[in-house]
């Protein structure tokens, strides 16, 4: 079946790209043959003046979403790679040739390839719907655009704004792409057709002259068109790269070179480098990582749901518990997300802080032209504080975020279940207790589930929704259809201390805390956990979190896992001595604005200090496997159903890095029986249980096996 319709009236041709069986259209080899056919159809019927004008169009929200990623996926050389982005860039340039108006009639993601497909054309035309998203994310899967894009977009709208979307992969709407010069004309949505025409006509009829190039500002000529100021552009555009991908992501940079040697140049040269540098990149272990990381992504947008629910209700009001740092981010990011929300506490102070952290977001979001100031005005205007529970009997889902004590969690909850409406949600935000000790002594413990937020709650992607023995299905299908409403990427965890996420976490902060105790420095753990590509080392982290939350959550882990969850006495100590880290401004670091300098007090904590060398190696690989043999168990005990759930949870409640595709894809880039030698050598030089491989990876030594089943480990 075809993907493309022209249909040809009074010497309009209008091209429909309607892929069937399929919600978006992209680019692959069926439809890149097929416009090639098409184009060579309108070229004759262009020579014979049948033909005046094109305009290319799509089904509704999607005009076109790129290139198809399974056979970027699928490139194995970089010769096959250039080949393939200098077909394409042949067939654009066909249709950028012909004779005739060419106009794209934008009514909906026009991204990657789709985006340098508009470019090929002679105008573009978008309408006002919120669906309508231009960018080229190339760089988001480790690559360059391949089908022009590096050339045709900076020479359309500027240098610096090329830049500036092609080093971000920045996604802009319809109303922006007008401002910049991306979009010609924004269009109703219900009237893109008949305008686009009428469009298409005053430009054959000379009511509509050809476009001007716009006059540059003094300071932008200066930066755009003189060598000394490009210089400056492309050395400023390289340093935000750096500062932003710590140098782990070569796209972007790759992206300056191609620009920074082809703008201003002959376009066919350019085109012949954009090519190139494509095909360097397309088949890096960097790029086939992150499309690895965007399948997952895509994947967990949608999973998991639960068989034979239906769809629940909006939610229409929240109450959140507990006013602290998570209560009071939970309560900003509900009301950012324009659901009404009460927000308890039983101290006035906790309330008036979180009410100011709250405003402090919405004035930042203002700032970053995210939101119009009215919006943040109406929105904070949605979280209600109070010292009871009056205002809780409508609540659909009410989110405790009080202090991570059982006790108080069990009281919390008691009294939630006399003042509440019998179908509303309980969801704790614990970080380590399980969900049934909560919901054991309530009436309806069906009612009651895990809802794991990270910190900080507006910037971290994820919540593990934790579900108990007792959970109903309507409880989770809720709870999942309330965290996506959102914004949050969510994954279902069994109910065991500290779920999943934390469980693996905390095996490699505590592995931090012995290496210090150990005698390595602690900037110096930090600074070996950045060069893994981690954005930030395991010590900066505790101070972000909280010390003595940390501690808390790390003592409860011990309680239930026993020995091999030993925490380690750093964190005891720096807890008693008042260091509790960022939010005291003073912890591992001392904190002074954006600024940290380490906390010399520190080192008075540690007594035994052996001074004993470490390679940094090593130190890493302490780190790093205690993760995955505590993943492993994860897995052994269902906590997790497969390596997915904890790659996706890792990378996006950790900030594990994409490029290494997560942590159980990076564990069988080693292979099981490497990562268990070590093991079982750390074991035995420490003397310690906690490097004790678990049943799960001797077994995947013995079968010969990778986390990823079937990928058989080196
Ligand atoms: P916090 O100490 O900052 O805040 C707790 C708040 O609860 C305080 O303002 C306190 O006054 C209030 N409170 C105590 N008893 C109450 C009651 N009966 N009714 C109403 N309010 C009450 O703690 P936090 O860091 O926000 O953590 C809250 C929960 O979230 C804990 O269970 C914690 O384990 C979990 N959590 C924390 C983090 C983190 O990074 N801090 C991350 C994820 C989950």
């Amino acid at each position: 079946m075809s993907s493309l319709n022209l249909k040809i009236d009074k010497e309009i041709a209008q091209l429909e790209f309607d892929q069937p069986d399929s919600k978006v259209n992209v680019l692959n080899t069926q439809t890149m043959r097929e416009l090639v056919n098409i184009i060579s159809e309108l070229k004759v019927k262009s020579q014979s003046r049948q033909v005046k004008a094109l305009i290319i169009t799509s089904k509704k929200d999607v005009f076109i979403a790129g290139a198809d990623i399974k056979e970027i996926e699928g490139i194995t050389s970089k010769n096959e790679a250039i080949e393939k982005a200098q077909i394409g860039k042949e067939i654009l340039n066909s249709l950028h040739d012909l004779d005739i108006i060419t106009l794209a009639a934008i009514n909906g993601a026009c991204l990657g390839g789709g985006l340098e497909l508009a470019l090929a054309c002679k105008y573009r035309v978008a309408t006002f719907s919120a669906q309508v998203k231009l960018g080229l994310p190339e760089v988001n899967l480790g690559i360059i655009p391949g089908f022009g894009g590096t050339q045709r977009l900076p020479r359309l709208i500027g240098l610096m704004r090329g830049l500036n979307m092609i080093l971000a992969g920045q996604i802009i709407s319809g109303k922006d792409a007008l401002k910049i010069g991306l979009v010609d004309r924004l269009f109703p949505e219900s009237r893109l057709m008949e305008e686009s025409v009428l469009f298409v006509r005053d430009i054959l009829d000379g009511r509509i002259k050809p476009k001007r190039i716009e006059k540059k500002r003094l300071f932008q000529a200066f930066l755009e068109d003189t060598p000394f100021g490009r210089a400056i552009l492309f050395n400023q555009a390289k340093s935000n790269v750096l500062k932003r991908t710590k140098g782990f992501y070569p796209a972007p940079l790759k992206a300056i070179e191609v620009i920074r040697r082809t703008y201003g140049r002959n376009i066919a040269t350019g085109f012949r480098i954009e090519s190139e540098i494509f095909g360097e990149l397309a088949v890096t272990e960097v790029s086939k990582n992150l499309i690895k990381v965007f399948y997952l992504n895509e994947e967990f947008k949608k999973l998991p749901w639960v068989a034979g629910q239906t769809t629940p209700r909006k939610v229409n009001k929240c109450g959140v518990v507990g006013a602290g740092i998570m209560g009071g981010g939970i309560a900003q990011l509900i009301a950012y997300n324009d659901i009404p929300v009460r927000l308890k506490d039983i101290n006035y102070d906790a309330l008036k802080k979180a009410l100011n952290t709250a405003s402090g977001l919405f004035e930042s979001a203002v700032e970053k032209k995210r939101l119009k100031s009215s919006d943040a005005e109406r929105k904070i205007c949605l979280i209600s504080p109070t010292i009871t529970y009056k205002g809780f009997g409508n609540a659909d889902i009410i989110i405790e975020a009080v202090a991570e004590d059982i006790n108080i969690k069990r009281r919390v909850f008691k009294e939630l279940e006399e003042m509440s409406s019998p179908n509303a949600v309980f969801a704790s935000n614990t970080s380590s207790l399980p969900i049934m000790e909560m919901a054991e002594t309530l009436r309806s413990p069906e009612r009651v589930i895990g809802l794991h937020f990270f910190n900080p709650v507006h910037k971290m992607p994820l919540v593990e929704i934790i579900k108990s023995q007792k959970t109903s299905g309507e409880t989770i299908v809720k709870t999942i259809a309330f965290a996506r409403s959102i914004g949050k990427l969510v994954i279902v965890v069994k109910d065991v201390p500290g779920f999943l996420i934390n469980r693996i976490l905390f095996a490699y902060l505590n592995e931090a805390g012995f290496l210090i105790e150990g005698g390595m420095r602690y900037e110096r753990v930090d600074d070996i956990a950045r060069t893994f590509g981690m954005p930030m080392g395991p010590v900066e982290l505790m101070d972000e979190v909280g010390i003595d939350v940390g501690y808390k959550v790390a003592k409860i882990l011990e309680s239930r896992y026993g020995r091999r969850m030993q925490t380690s006495s750093l964190l005891e100590k720096a807890g008693h001595a008042g260091l509790l880290g960022k939010k005291a401004k003073k912890g591992f670091y001392i904190h002074r604005g954006k600024k940290k300098i380490p906390n010399p007090d520190i080192y008075k904590l540690i007594e035994s200090r052996h001074y004993k060398t470490m390679s940094d190696e090593i130190a890493l690989k302490r780190m790093l496997y205690s993760m995955i043999n505590e993943a492993a168990r994860c897995l052994e005990e269902g906590v997790a159903d497969r390596p997915h759930t904890i790659d996706i949870g890792m990378i996006m409640g950790t900030g594990f890095p994409p490029f290494r595709a997560g942590l159980l894809r990076y564990a069988d880039t080693i292979g099981s029986k490497d990562i268990v030698k070590d093991l079982k050598n750390f074991e035995q030089e420490s003397g310690h249980e906690r490097f004790r491989p678990c049943d799960y990876l001797l077994k995947m030594v013995e079968r010969n096996e990778g986390f990823y089943n079937q990928e058989v480990a080196q």
